[in-house]
Parts: C-alpha cells; sequence; structure tokens
C-alpha cells in the first residue's frame, strides 16, 4: 500500500531516467529531503513535467511507499517559480549553491520545517534583489550552519570569555571556537579573523544590516564558513557551484 500525501516542495536537483522520465531531488517541508520520478516529464506536452524543475517551489502531490527508494510524483502546482533569480546569473551561481548545500548535507527523510522556511525566505529576498546576491548566500550559509550543528561561536572568547571582541585581532579554532589577542598566543589557529571580517561575521549571525561592505569581504567569510564545515564533515569538498564559476572567472 502507498499513501497519497501533499506537500510543499523545492526542486533541489533533476536528472533524465530511462527515455522519458526524469528524476528529481526534492526538499519537503512536511517529509524533508526525498528522491521522486516524474513519468513521461520529459514529454514536450506534459505540463507536470515541465513544472518539476529545479529551483522551483511547488505544492506537490505523491505516493509515498516507505519500501520504495523513489517516490511517485502525481501532480504538483506552482507556488513560485522565483523567475529573477534565473534571470540573473550571479544570482544563480548563489541560488544553486544554497541547493547544493541542502541536497548534500541535509539527511534524508528528516524534517526541518525551520530550514525549509529559511530556504523559501531566502529565495524570495534574492528573488526581490532585496539585498546582493552574495550577501543574502553568506546569511543563509550561516544559518544553515547551526541548523546542521555546526554553528559558528562568535560571542565570548573561548579561553578567557571576554565578551568584547570586536576592537582586535582574533583568532579562530574550529574545535573551540574564538579566542581574544590576550589568549590566541595558546590555541592552534585554524583561520585568522581581523576586525573587519568579525564585523560582518555578526551581521550575518546576528541577522543586522550590513552598510557599504566590499564583496571580497563577504567571500572571505563564506570562505571561512566552508572551510570550518570541511573541518566538521570530512566527506564535504567544498561548495562545487562556487568554485567552478571561480576557474571560469579566473581564466
Ligand atoms: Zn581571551
Amino acid at each position: 500500500m502507498s499513501d497519497i500525501l501533499k506537500t510543499e516542495a523545492v526542486v533541489l536537483h533533476k536528472i533524465k531516467y530511462g527515455d522519458t522520465s526524469i528524476i528529481v531531488t526534492l526538499f519537503t517541508k512536511d517529509y524533508g529531503k526525498l528522491t521522486a520520478i516524474v513519468k513521461g516529464g520529459r514529454n514536450p506536452k506534459s505540463r507536470l513535467g515541465l513544472i518539476v524543475d529545479t529551483f522551483n517551489y511547488l505544492q506537490i502531490v505523491f505516493y509515498k511507499k516507505d519500501s520504495r527508494e523513489i517516490q511517485l510524483i502525481s501532480s504538483a502546482d506552482i507556488i513560485s517559480h522565483f523567475p529573477n533569480i534565473k534571470k540573473d546569473l550571479e544570482c544563480q551561481r548563489y541560488a544553486q549553491a544554497i541547493l547544493e548545500l541542502v541536497k548534500n548535507l541535509n539527511v534524508e527523510h528528516e524534517v526541518n520545517r525551520k530550514l525549509f522556511n529559511g530556504l523559501i525566505r531566502i529565495f524570495s529576498l534574492m528573488n526581490e534583489s532585496k539585498e546582493p546576491a552574495v550577501i543574502l548566500f553568506a546569511r543563509f550559509f550561516m544559518f544553515f550552519l547551526s541548523e546542521l550543528g555546526y554553528q559558528l561561536q562568535l560571542e565570548q572568547c573561548s579561553s578567557c570569555g571576554k565578551k568584547e571582541l570586536s576592537k582586535s585581532e582574533l583568532s579562530y579554532n574550529y574545535e573551540l571556537g574564538i579566542f581574544c589577542s590576550d589568549c590566541q598566543a595558546n590555541v592552534v589557529e585554524s583561520f585568522h579573523i581581523n576586525m573587519e571580517l568579525f564585523a560582518v561575521l555578526i551581521c550575518l549571525k546576528f541577522n543586522k544590516r550590513m552598510e557599504q561592505v566590499n564583496n571580497s569581504l563577504i567571500e572571505k567569510a563564506i570562505s571561512f564558513m566552508e572551510k570550518h564545515l570541511k573541518h566538521h564533515v570530512p566527506d564535504f569538498k567544498g561548495i562545487q557551484s562556487l568554485s567552478l564559476f571561480n576557474n571560469l572567472n579566473s581564466k
């Protein structure tokens, strides 16, 4: 027996299957991440095949059978397809990086509504260009680290407990957290954090506004979070969507 279920979903990834079908990885609101097939989805006349596409935010109906690894989508309606994200190459690149993080690091079938809502919110903000895509991505990444259980420890020095950290050079140790200038000599530094970078990290973590921040500083914050995640998740090889683009740019 299979259950007929309805939920909201974001299409994280899509591949061709057989001669006519598509298989998608979905992040759903009520059932977490799952894999599903759209039979005949590559037929140009298939409305369902067109709708079930990467980035799209959908209301879906599917047949769920726990003994089966791939579920069957029977119908879908678009809630939003974030048209402005798809129009802008830079925006698309960062949105793709978000899908990649959720696809590769989120555990199958684990329900996380906070993460689901966070994903929809960041895509909506990107679609409306509320802030540059690089900043919105960095905000999502910081939030995502917390959801995975690897949040950055920035509130106080891990050794002496000092809370006023914004006015000096700092050291971060991936296992232990942040260290003030007085204590950093006693710890192995995983990443050096200067005052400018610390200010950006605080804005990202506590969702504060950012005034006139240059992109290279945001990219540095992203690189720091990426290294931190690599340290804690050895299987994680970095964000491919971002590195591919960098390679193309540097040619
Ligand atoms: Zn200290």
